[in-house]
């Protein structure tokens, strides 16, 4: 999926869900932090590794429950962060992280991620094809974004916003 499909997904998902903008911006800043692992940090090219190590999804469940367990399970907002109350900031780690599962999980809906074997890219469904130039948005991928984002939208003003 691209970097805009993804930003555009994760950030309406998790902002319905929760009805916390702070929530769904922390998520934006780890929507396309695998990529970006893969991209920058650990190989340059990235044929023979991508979706590999980056996109398997234990270390980041991991390291989200941990946080989400520092944070007392709660979502962070915007008055618990000004008023500086206990576990805020680990509420924004665990859904940056969250960022980071959601990309996976979106990238699993168009291509195949690893499950158990890091390794292997064995786990995902293809509900769309990607465009062949890297970067740009297929039919498919604009529809699937399109739809998400439209639902989202929906839960999000009927569930109301959180300050
Ligand atoms: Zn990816």
């Amino acid at each position: 999926m691209t970097g805009h499909g993804h930003r555009a997904v994760t950030f309406m998902v998790v902002g319905s869900t929760t009805g916390s903008p702070l929530a769904a911006a922390f998520s934006l800043m780890g929507a396309v932090l695998p990529d970006s692992l893969e991209r920058v940090v650990l190989w340059g090219d990235r044929s023979r590794y991508h979706r590999r190590l980056t996109h398997w999804f234990i270390p980041w469940l991991v390291l989200t429950l941990f946080c989400f367990h520092h944070a007392n399970w709660s979502v962070p907002s915007a008055a618990a962060l000004v008023s500086g109350r206990e576990g805020t900031l680990w509420g924004c780690a665990s859904f940056w992280l969250m960022g980071c599962l959601l990309h996976i999980l979106e990238d699993a809906c168009c291509g195949t991620v690893p499950l158990l074997n890091p390794w292997r890219a064995s786990f995902g469904i293809h509900l769309f094809r990607m465009a062949p130039k890297a970067g740009e948005m297929s039919a498919g991928e604009m529809a699937f974004t399109l739809v998400v984002v439209l639902f989202s939208l929906a839960a999000w003003a009927k569930r109301g916003i959180t300050l």
